[in-house]
């Protein structure tokens, strides 16, 4: 049984063919087109059975109609299948109606045409604005024509009491049904937008290749710290690390193998700053450390620490065993000295490593 009912709603929230559209207001369609086939089926009962056959006879045509809707919504585009629904609604919403009298309710599909309307694809939404105001004036003349004609014949009381159960299950579950699809695809659209805003997010602050902040985070984040730190006259630390002769790791061993070298000391860096403060790459084979806490001195040791690790490591890419330095500028800010002044002087303090021969951190 519960194979059965999962089977079913696969087979109704199956994808729509076109791919610029979204398959809710298909499987909306289709539900509601099933519910409307089944209570025309009671309808074209009840009618024959109060002696209306011609309009029992067109009742079992709209059966067909929404049968049709429904196949519709699998072979074609959705916007087909919309166009059948609201011809059918519509007809069951006049003809009906006219013939049998205000009393059967059939005059209520009109409103579903309306909500389901809102529904529509690649329609502006004063265009469904527009449509929803003709379908309430055609309301509003479809529940006063029927009085001028007449009489009608309206059936034992029984039949009618059971008839009119039916059409009241009728509405409700259409109108829940609509609710639900809004719902879904509302929450479907936040969703996707959601992870969208997401992934840009992360395309914007993480350097795809290091997985590191990005250097537009990291200057974000520098000037939030220095804006926090200047309340409090307290100083940090900033460094820009420089890997050494890396220009001949990509000479030597190709570009790829240059890549995976990034990739494996941005693993060391991470795991050096280990909640200290932040790494970024600020670019190219350049990086810029972030002290939050740490004097000089303190982070100093790390660094040099770090360094000495990194000269010792022998990196493995396909068979070669590479080996790397880097050379480091250790600053420390201050309120006077400002963000962009204290980076400029850790540059400059590498610089003056890299003429000292390399490998080595200068505070
Ligand atoms: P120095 O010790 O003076 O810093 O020498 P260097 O060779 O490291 O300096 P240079 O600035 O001349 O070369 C940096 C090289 O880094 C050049 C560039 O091709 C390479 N590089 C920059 N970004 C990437 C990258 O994303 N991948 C790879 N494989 N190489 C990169
Ligand atoms: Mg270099
Ligand atoms: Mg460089």
């Amino acid at each position: 049984m519960h194979n059965l009912i999962l089977a079913i709603r696969a087979f109704l929230t199956q994808d729509v063919k076109s791919e610029n559209e979204t398959k809710y207001l298909a499987v909306l369609l289709r539900v509601l087109s099933i519910l409307s086939a089944f209570y025309m089926i009671l309808a074209s009962f009840h009618l024959i059975f109060i002696s209306y056959y011609l309009f029992g006879t067109i009742a079992i045509l709209f059966i067909a109609a929404y049968f049709a809707i429904f196949i519709e919504t699998y072979a074609n585009n959705t916007r087909s299948s919309l166009l059948i629904y609201n011809i059918t609604s519509v007809s069951v919403a006049v003809i009906l109606p006219l013939a049998t009298g205000n009393d059967k309710n059939f005059q209520w599909v009109f409103l579903l045409v309306g909500l389901v309307s809102f529904f529509g694809i690649r329609s502006e939404f004063s265009k469904k604005l527009r449509n929803m105001a003709l379908i309430t004036l055609a309301f509003v003349c479809i529940n006063i024509l029927p009085t001028i004609f007449g009489p009608y014949k309206s059936g034992p009381k029984s039949l009618n009491i059971i008839f009119n159960s039916f059409t009241a299950l009728y509405y409700g579950l259409s109108i829940s049904i609509i609710a639900f699809c809004y719902y879904k695809k509302y929450n479907a659209s936040e969703e996707k937008l959601y992870n969208y805003n997401q992934k840009l997010l992360q395309m914007a602050t993480i350097d795809t290749l290091t997985e590191l902040a990005n250097r537009r985070s990291m200057t974000d984040y520098l000037l939030q710290l220095a804006f926090v730190k200047n309340k409090k006259g307290d100083v940090f630390c900033i460094a820009i690390a420089d890997l050494d002769f890396f220009k001949k790791i990509n000479d030597i061993y190709g570009h790829y193998a240059g890549d995976y070298i990034l990739q494996e000391v941005s693993k060391i860096f991470k795991e050096t700053m280990n909640g200290r403060g932040k790494v970024a790459r600020w670019g190219g084979e350049e990086f810029l450390f972030c002290f939050d806490d740490l004097s000089i001195k303190q982070s100093y040791k790390i660094l040099n620490k770090m360094r000495e690790d990194i000269s010792n490591t022998h990196f493995e890419y396909e068979g070669n065993d590479i080996h790397v330095t880097l050379t480091i500028g250790l600053e420390e800010y201050y309120h006077v000295t400002g963000v962009e002044g204290t980076i400029s002087k850790a540059d400059k303090k590498l610089y003056e490593g890299k003429e000292k021969g390399r490998n080595i951190v200068v505070m």
